[in-house]
């Protein structure tokens, strides 16, 4: 007899998961699992880990919850510290696994990783469904190869189109039995802290989350509040869970649809919709440009004019560069995972800019560092900051004086932030910072 196995990826919850949906009509025993990824915490070719402290905390924080929501229905979460393709050869030599559940994936490495398991298991049945976008591919306007060049022509074809968002699903009422036993949580994984977090992970977390932010005023002023270097309410915070899976783009857009019914709509509420179309532009432009995403020229044939100096990014990183509102954002994602808006675009355009770096190592330090790290909405956005992306005025400088001074006039940011610890750049001895490439 065969089994089934349900890898989850992204896609950490149950309900509106169009994949879990179609994993409980099955009947045979069923296995869920989620594979940490040994590769992720070593370091990289940008001397970066994948997975940082932070970012770590809260994915392990959504798969505890994951797990919890799983006994309601006799079920359980399987973690691995292993590679996929390894756990899934396991699967299907030693539990005569035949079908594997698996989300649509945006991300290219993921993309390899799912094309070389289909290519060494012949008759492994592979079933796929979007979890991810608000939209599913076959209901936009334009292929993925006619995705547009900007991000307002694609805004304004999917205004005039109007594409039909899914209805939301509900979690299952009835899960197929478990085929394998409970297993600990690996100890050979990172610990995860018990502090209290700005963020917590998991699917209860976010629909607590969405539900409080809805049931204020905030998304009546956020086209006014969302550019705020600090403070909790002045932008829907709805990204670390959008990342892990936790909420579904659907869920949030049903949720700004049900509040304007009710308060009206706003400039602000169109805003919210607005940023989730930039969120939905950059996962088309991943699936559109494949491994473009992390090259130098980006989806140009142009490579920046820049070198690299180890110190500097150093600096960057650390927050000890000559700019104290660079500073300041910088301390504030180092010691909580998160950076605004605002804060994301004036630390690329410093380090692309004023330290005259490679961009793709600031993109690398965001992917080791944020929470809601995602690889579309990350190495589109700094592509486009750098010059080499989508964006048709070809890279962004922002002037950091200016910017001080509009969004924070009186140093409150700075000063809670100590980003006035400031150095000179190529002033320190570069001999601690050694890069393997
Ligand atoms: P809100 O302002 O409340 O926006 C609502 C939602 O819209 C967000 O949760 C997010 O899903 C989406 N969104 C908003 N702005 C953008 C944008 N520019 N691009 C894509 N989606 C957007 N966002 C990530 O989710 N993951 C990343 O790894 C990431 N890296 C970034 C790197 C750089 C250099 C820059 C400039 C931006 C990056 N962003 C990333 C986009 C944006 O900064 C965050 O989505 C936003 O700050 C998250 O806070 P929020 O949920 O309160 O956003």
């Amino acid at each position: 007899m065969t089994h089934s196995l349900y890898w989850f990826t992204n896609d950490l919850r149950l309900s509106d998961n169009a994949l879990i949906s179609l994993a409980a009509k099955q009947d045979t025993a069923l296995s869920f699992i989620y594979c940490v990824d040994p590769q992720w915490f070593k370091s990289n070719h940008h001397d970066c880990q994948s997975m940082g402290q932070h970012r770590w905390q809260f994915l392990a924080q959504s798969l505890q919850q994951l797990n919890n929501t799983l006994k309601d229905y006799g079920q359980h979460l399987v973690i691995y510290h292993q590679a996929a393709h390894e756990v899934i050869e396991h699967y299907y030599h030693h539990h005569n696994v035949r079908t594997l559940y698996c989300s649509e994936q945006i991300g290219y490495d993921e993309q390899q990783t799912l094309l070389n398991v289909a290519k060494n298991h012949g008759d492994l049945v592979i079933k796929q469904a979007n979890t991810f976008t608000l939209y599913d591919n076959q209901q936009l306007p334009f292929t993925i190869n006619e995705l547009p060049a900007t991000f307002s022509q694609f805004r304004k074809l999917i205004e005039q189109t109007t594409p039909t968002i899914n209805t939301l699903l509900d979690p299952p009422v009835y899960i197929a039995r478990p085929l394998i036993a409970p297993m600990p949580w690996p100890t050979t994984l990172p610990n995860v802290n018990k502090e209290r977090t700005l963020f917590a992970g998991g699917e209860q977390s976010a629909t607590d989350h969405l539900a409080d932010y809805f049931s204020s005023a905030n998304p009546s002023t956020y086209k006014e509040t969302r550019n705020a270097l600090a403070g909790i309410e002045n932008s829907t915070k709805f990204s670390p869970w959008l990342a892990n899976g936790c909420i579904s783009a659907r869920q949030i857009v049903n949720a700004l649809r049900n509040y304007e019914h009710i308060h009206g709509a706003n400039d602000s509420t169109y805003w919210i919709y607005f940023e989730l179309l930039w969120r939905e532009y950059f996962q088309l432009y991943s699936l559109r440009y494949g491994n473009k995403l992390f090259s130098f020229a980006g989806i140009t044939k142009r490579k920046p004019l820049t070198s690299f100096y180890p110190q500097r990014f150093k600096q960057w990183c650390t927050g000890t560069t000559p700019y104290p509102i660079v500073n300041a954002c910088m301390k504030q994602l180092n010691k909580t995972g998160y950076m605004s808006n605002r804060g994301r675009q004036l630390v690329a355009s410093c380090l692309v800019n004023e330290l005259k770096l490679d961009w793709r190592f600031g993109a690398a330090y965001f992917e080791q560092q944020l929470i809601d790290y995602d690889v579309a909405s990350n190495w589109g956005n700094w592509q486009y900051l750098a010059g080499v992306g989508a964006d048709p005025r070809s890279g962004r400088h922002f002037n950091l004086v200016k910017q001080t001074q509009t969004y924070d006039a009186n140093n409150q940011f700075i000063n809670h932030w100590q980003g006035d610890e400031v150095h000179a750049i190529d002033s320190l001895d570069a001999a601690d910072w050694p890069l393997s490439s």
